[in-house]
């Protein structure tokens, strides 16, 4: 018995979308979900209740910085991390990867792994796929991603190409050195870059090891949106059907009906979060940027459309005061109404496809939100 399984519920008749439902020993996440990101055990600026009570069903939390600060050992001890971060629902850890391979001068890559130095003191580690599924096990995810490399955009084809055998050869291990498999899921992440018959033989190298759930990783790192959708629309077709399918770090609105409409069921990113401290807001009417000076005798909601606690309650006059003094409140109630934003999106779109409707509502969402 797997500890992750997908159900298929209705597939869209016009397009690739599709309905479902991933079932985790922490519950049950309605697809396609979009995931809040809490980096560093906690979705920034936000109580765990608040996250909850807008709907979110599933948060991701990074294996290198729990890694690096407090330490898997201390999360382990305090009971794992739903316990220390009071989040009972589920939990998707990443490997610590994309985090190493940002390192660029501070990390070297060998067949064993990645030896990188810590952002914060530069003390010398190691990652390796032994190690991240260590972390990951000690931090008890639900899911847990395989350790990989996303490869930069541009590459060429012969660097993708050994970059991506070597994540399929990690992976290998990753499943190996993955033993608590009744409590959590290992997930295989697809590389190849913008290279389709790299994504062919990555796709068939890790459907073999038929795994509960497949990611496809290397797209939105700077490649144009039109290249993205393509090498996207193959990927899915690569993928099993009967397994869920993750997009990782991938968070606009655009980007995430594209992925919806090609078959992706999971997404991710710190966008609506970081955007938010930032003094941005997404709304049904397009972006909001709260600093501008024309909101400063403009008493209504950030958006008329929203009934999060944050629209409901207070004047974009308001959030511009709070963002212009620095106020903590500034990005508690900004990032509140961008998740909000989101997660309801998610659930618009899930009701379209259910009603058979998803390419309507994506049109009329477009014509809304404008240029983004
Ligand atoms: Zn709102």
């Amino acid at each position: 018995m797997t500890a992750v399984t997908y159900e298929l519920i209705k597939k869209d008749t016009k397009t690739k979308a599709r309905r479902g439902r991933v079932t985790t020993p922490h519950g049950t996440i309605e697809t396609p979900v979009f995931m809040p990101v809490g980096t560093a055990a906690t979705v920034k600026a936000m109580r765990p209740e608040e996250v909850k009570a807008m709907g979110a069903e599933i948060i991701l939390s990074n294996t290198y910085h729990l890694y690096l600060r407090p330490g898997h050992e201390i999360v382990r001890e305090a009971g794992g991390l739903h316990k220390f971060m009071n989040w009972d629902r589920p939990i998707l850890t990443d490997s610590g990867g994309f985090q190493v391979f940002s390192l660029g001068a501070l990390r070297k890559i060998t067949e064993e792994g990645v030896q990188f130095r810590s952002h914060i003191d530069g003390s010398k580690h190691m990652l390796s796929p032994e190690k991240s599924i260590e972390i990951q096990t000690a931090l008890g995810s639900d899911i847990m991603m395989a350790f990989d490399e996303c490869a930069p955009y541009p590459a060429d084809w012969n660097y993708v190409k050994d970059s991506m055998e070597r994540t399929t050869r990690w992976l290998r291990r990753c499943k190996e050195a993955h033993t608590n498999t009744e409590k959590q899921a290992l997930f295989g992440i697809m590389q190849g870059g913008m290279y389709k018959d790299l994504r062919k033989q990555s796709a068939e190298e890790i459907v073999e090891l038929d795994l509960p759930g497949y990611a496809i990783g290397g797209l939105s790192v700077g490649e144009p949106k039109e290249l993205m959708c393509e090498i996207m629309d193959d990927c899915v077709d690569y993928l099993p059907e009967n397994k869920p399918r993750y997009l990782m770090g991938v968070g606009t609105p655009d980007y995430l009906f594209e992925g919806v409409e090609r078959g992706v069921d999971m997404f991710d990113c710190v966008l609506p979060t970081r955007i938010a401290r930032h003094g941005m807001a997404m709304t049904s009417a397009g972006r909001v940027n709260i600093k501008n000076a024309k909101y400063e005798r403009d008493f209504t909601p950030l958006d008329h459309e929203c009934d999060c606690y944050t629209c409901r309650n207070y004047s974009r006059a308001y959030l511009r005061h709070l963002f212009k003094c620095n106020e903590i409140l500034s990005a508690m109630l900004l990032s509140n109404h961008n998740l909000h934003f989101l997660v309801n999106m998610m659930r618009n779109i899930r009701k379209s496809i259910e009603e058979d409707r998803f390419t309507e509502y994506k049109k009329e969402f477009y014509e809304k939100y404008g240029a983004f």
